[in-house]
């Protein structure tokens, strides 16, 4: 990720930071147990934020991200999350998998330590 960010990519973190940790407790899901993890993902997703307008998943390679954006499969949460509460990018872990803590919260500085 570059390492110079505009206002408002910072401005779209926060907003995924927030959206994230409400997302967990709202599902019942929860954060890695790697906060490189975490906060890896809430960025790329808030990248796309920034440069697309919305937070396209930032675990997929798209050919075309107009058109994926267009078909609203793979917007956060996508409808694998949505139905059935899988995260292909270990941001929202369910309770029994492994690699999953017991906090639904993360410090926007430890996001910032992995920006
Ligand atoms: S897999 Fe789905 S829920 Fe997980 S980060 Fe990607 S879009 Fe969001």
């Amino acid at each position: 990720m570059d390492s110079i960010k505009s206002d408002n990519f910072y401005n779209c973190l926060k907003a995924m930071h927030t959206f994230a940790e409400t997302y967990a407790q709202q599902t019942n899901t929860f954060f890695s147990v790697d906060p490189s993890v975490t906060s890896i993902i809430i960025a790329g997703l808030a990248n796309y934020k920034d440069n697309d307008g919305v937070p396209l998943c930032p675990c997929r390679n798209y050919s075309n991200e107009k058109a994926e954006i267009e078909l609203n499969y793979w917007i956060c949460p996508c409808v694998s999350m949505r139905e059935r509460k899988e995260c292909h990018c270990k941001l929202f872990l369910q309770p029994n998998e492994s690699d999953a803590s017991s906090s639904q919260k993360i410090s926007i500085e430890t996001i910032y330590e992995n920006l």
